[in-house]
């Protein structure tokens, strides 16, 4: 395993656009120099940096904070509570589980949910992992229901999403015959979900760089992965990616290089008509991003795209009193092209398209390492926020 000893995660605010200009090319995204949050004027950002960055970032005038002395010691306590092996049935959801075991329990929650709930391979990764979705819908006759899609684990080292998109698989089919208002759901709905969308990455975080972010695809000078939510085909590497095949952000050598990114939108196209909901799931730093992404024009239903945003927040809020921001990534972040939701939005339709930041918030010292403790009432939050949006469609 690539070893974080002596990594501190630093949070840097910066005054003006100069500034953040300036940290961006004083500290470009390297093996020394993990960038977990970009520093923008409207919110500091997070690094994490080796010992020989952060002696660098001492000798500059940069306002920063230590928020983690040495990262490695977080994710060593992460191995620990996760390392236990043979984790079956719902304890899943009390865990990071790997894509294997993740396929399995969704292949078991239909066949024990027949009437409810069966499984799909929608493609196959770089490394020729299945990807499946659950679908779940009473009487599910394909194509006259209208779907809800859910993706999670698009990059790879956000370990939070995956078992938060079983926990929402979980809670349909087993609230289904107690809760009059899930029943209803799943009666009116088809829900699609894909709960590890990006396997070989997902995997590769476990016995390679707990950190990696990207596909595992081998690109030119040996680089390895693209960044499959910079990869969809809608204004495709013109903003907020990298034309670096090394980069964290390469959006890759072209739209849908990658076999998941191509593997999902060939399915999500085919049911593009029925699909009224687009969602996938990232972490970090409690958000609810709308389109567009990949600039500052607004999409025409964008009131009512805001009005969703505003009951998931305050369903978010009053599941356990954590504050999500939601609105636009170039008014709330910075501009980004070539996102899957941007794409499910704009060309196949689809009226309501959200990303999601889980937990933790952008002060957090854990980052993408989530104490597991906080694995459910992450699911909890967040499968109420989906209900609610649910509950709120025409
Ligand atoms: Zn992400």
């Amino acid at each position: 395993m690539v070893s974080y000893e002596n990594y501190k995660l630093v949070q840097i605010t910066v005054g003006n656009k100069q500034e953040a200009i300036d940290l961006e090319k004083k500290f470009p995204e390297s093996n020394e120099t993990k960038l977990f949050l970009p520093a923008i004027v409207e919110r500091p950002g997070s690094y994490l940096f080796s010992e020989s960055s952060f002696e660098k970032l001492k000798q500059t005038k940069f306002r920063y904070n230590v928020l983690n002395e040495n990262f490695q010691r977080t994710l060593d306590e992460e191995e620990q509570v996760t390392r236990m092996q043979n984790v079956y049935g719902r304890r899943i959801l009390h865990t990071f589980p790997t894509h294997a075991a993740i396929n399995e329990y969704i292949e078991e929650l239909a066949l024990q949910n027949q009437s409810l709930a069966s499984v799909e391979v929608i493609g196959y990764s770089y490394e020729n992992r299945e990807m499946k979705i659950i679908k779940i819908g009473r009487g599910h006759k394909e194509g006259t229901k209208p779907i809800i899609w859910i993706d999670a684990g698009i990059h790879a080292r956000e370990w939070a999403t995956p078992v938060t998109a079983l926990f929402i698989i979980s809670s349909l089919l087993e609230d289904y015959s107690t809760d009059p208002i899930t029943k209803a759901l799943v009666d009116k709905y088809d829900w699609y979900i894909l709960p590890s969308a990006n396997p070989d990455g997902y995997e590769y975080t476990r016995v390679g760089d707990r950190l990696w972010r990207k596909t595992r695809s081998l690109q030119v000078g040996n680089c390895i992965g693209a960044d499959p939510n910079r990869n969809w085909d809608f204004h495709w590497n013109e903003v907020g990616a990298s034309y670096n095949p090394c980069s964290d952000t390469y959006a890759g050598p072209k739209a849908f290089s990658e076999k998941e990114t191509s593997a999902m939108s060939n399915y999500i196209f085919r049911h593009k008509n029925l699909i009224k909901v687009y969602l996938t799931i990232h972490s970090y730093s409690q958000m609810i991003l709308t389109p567009y992404g990949h600039s500052y024009f607004l999409p025409p239903n964008f009131r009512e795209i805001m009005a969703k945003a505003k009951i998931m927040e305050n369903a978010f809020y009053k599941t356990h009193g954590k504050r999500f921001r939601s609105g636009p990534p170039p008014y709330l972040l910075y501009p980004v092209g070539g996102g899957s939701y941007d794409w499910a939005h704009q060309v196949c339709g689809i009226p309501y398209a959200f990303a999601f930041e889980l937990r933790p918030d952008q002060n957090s010292r854990n980052g993408f390492v989530l104490p597991v403790n906080q694995i459910q009432a992450t699911g909890e939050e967040t499968w109420a926020a989906v209900k609610s949006l649910a509950q709120s469609l025409e």
